[in-house]
């Protein structure tokens, strides 16, 4: 695998032509590995590129709307075709512009084909039901409109996998739409975008802007002719978009943070919870809205469980994600890092026990990059930042229990009920836990991140705003119901 460091600029998609924004202005996406590597320059843009991204949107969705969910399809195939031919260098690209490694890059490219297939063949679906009239004259059944233009945001931590799965039902149940991406893996969602090119769709049907989120994410929030916002990423970001939406009145789906709780119960195999604990919470450097990021042991187990995990840890090798023995890349950017080490510094103040890692990698080799080491803490308080606040860096917290009870309810005591994981072998404690954790999903013998394409994807509490994503559950967001009588 050659690295290159093409610098190309990379334009808005605008009406089934790639523009530069009105404003020339540019920003610069690097290489968090290596700070010195220049992926390329994206368009910093204005409102007033939006509203072209809008009317062009607003326009095609007439014709787009009245295709048959077949004939959508057809064109999500062909990009699920395109997508498939460039996995290896769309998912190189990924690693280089927000760090995780080639294979998970490459594992996410592939699913992202998987989803627009998954999704064309949606378009054959039955969309309404019939029910029973008190006329037995009339005819009463329901149908799916869609909402019109849609405006997806999204977040750096799954560039290409998040976008479609917001994009492709989108297009399937009859809506344009203008995607914001994040400005860290604006390249990436840039080379997404070229495959819906080349797959021919009717100009305006997808578009792109990028831009700083202060500016294009609120411009697509207040827009007057955007009837729907679909996005993932942090809390405050969500919940800002959410009442922006809901004051004009707009449809609005916010998947937000995390602060996913594992609970080792006395009886579980802890081979298995140590290897599923550091792979749900240092994989892509922690940086998942689904990783493990609270331990709640059972005192029984606590220290085997502790040394093992160490133990582990201590294997992980670090570095470019790029190299094929490299199990963790570095933060996805420097304020990224930043944040982690803020929140190990406040882990330290507030008397958690810091017991591996906590500090930037500065060997030569990483300096130039935004490393960190996996870090653990012990003596862990569910009432401390660090187990209350999504850190979304490589930061384990370790609590220790002596009941499940008490697992529970800690589990349970945060703002956010995204996923949770237990690991026992009792039928009795997985019934509990499944009925119990407040969470949306909920996992047993399993590690915390990762959901299937075609099963609902979403949170409780302040993680989502309660509506689901993926597999069927989409449909709910992408369309509104109309209800039908039909007198003889
Ligand atoms: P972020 O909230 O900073 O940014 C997400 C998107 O919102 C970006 O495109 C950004 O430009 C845009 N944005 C920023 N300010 C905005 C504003 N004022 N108005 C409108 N849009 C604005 O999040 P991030 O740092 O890119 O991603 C990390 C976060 O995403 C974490 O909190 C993580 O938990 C969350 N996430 C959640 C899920 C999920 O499905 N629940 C999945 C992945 C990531």
């Amino acid at each position: 695998m050659s690295v290159k460091t093409d610098g190309k600029t990379y334009l808005n998609y605008i009406n089934g032509k790639w523009v530069t924004a009105s404003i020339q202005k540019v920003e610069t996406s690097i290489n968090p590995a290596n700070r010195y590597e220049i992926i390329g320059y994206v368009q910093q843009s204005e409102k007033e590129d939006l509203d072209y991204a809008v009317l062009a949107a607003k326009e095609a969705q007439v014709l787009w709307g009245k295709l048959s969910g077949a004939a959508r399809g057809e064109y999500l195939y062909r990009v699920a075709n395109a997508l498939e031919q460039r996995i290896d260098e769309i998912a190189e690209t990924m690693t280089r512009e927000m760090g995780k490694t080639f294979l998970e890059a490459k594992g996410e490219t592939a699913r992202g084909v998987a989803i627009l297939r998954y999704y064309a063949g949606e378009g054959m679906r039955k969309t309404g039901d019939v029910i029973p009239s008190s006329d037995s004259e009339a005819l009463m059944f329901t149908t799916r409109a869609p909402l019109g233009v849609v405006g997806v945001i999204t977040p750096w931590n799954f560039p290409v996998a998040i976008p479609i799965w917001k994009i492709a039902p989108a297009l399937i149940y009859g809506n344009t739409v203008i995607l914001k991406p994040a400005q860290e893996a604006a390249v990436t969602a840039a080379k997404v975008i070229e495959c819906f090119d080349e797959a021919g769709l009717p100009s305006g049907t997808i578009n792109m802007v990028t831009g700083p989120g202060s500016v294009i994410g609120q411009a697509i929030t207040n827009h007057p002719d955007i009837n729907g916002i679909t996005f993932t990423g942090s809390d405050a970001v969500g919940k800002s978009i959410g009442l922006g939406a809901l004051k004009r009145g707009a449809k609005y789906q916010l998947e937000m943070g995390g602060k996913n709780p594992v609970i080792v119960a006395n009886d579980a195999d802890l081979e298995q919870a140590v290897e599923a604990t550091i792979s749900g919470g240092l994989r892509s450097t922690g940086q998942k809205c689904t990783a493990t990021s609270r331990v709640i042991v059972q005192s029984e187990v606590y220290e085997p469980f502790k040394n093992k995990l160490i133990e582990k840890i201590k294997e992980i090798k670090i570095g470019n994600g790029l190299k094929e023995d490299v199990w963790m890349g570095p933060c996805a950017s420097e304020s990224q890092l930043n944040t982690v080490l803020s929140y190990v510094k406040k882990g330290i103040e507030e008397g958690a026990t810091l017991i591996y890692g906590g500090k930037r990698i500065e060997e030569e080799a990483l300096v130039n990059g935004f490393f960190m080491e996996p870090t653990v803490f012990e003596n862990v308080s569910n009432g401390m930042t660090i187990a209350q606040e999504e850190i979304f860096g490589p930061v384990l917290a370790l609590i220790k229990v002596e009941t499940l009870e008490e697992a529970l309810q800690i589990a349970n005591d945060v703002k956010f009920g995204l996923s949770a994981s237990i690991f026992t072998k009792s039928i009795g404690r997985m019934l509990s836990f499944i009925n119990e954790m407040d969470a949306g999903l909920v996992r047993i013998n399993a590690e915390s991140a990762g959901v299937e394409l075609q099963a609902p994807f979403g949170g409780m509490k302040q993680s989502s705003s309660h509506s689901r994503e993926q597999g069927e559950a989409a449909i709910e967001f992408f369309t509104s119901i109309k209800t039908v009588f039909v007198k003889a």
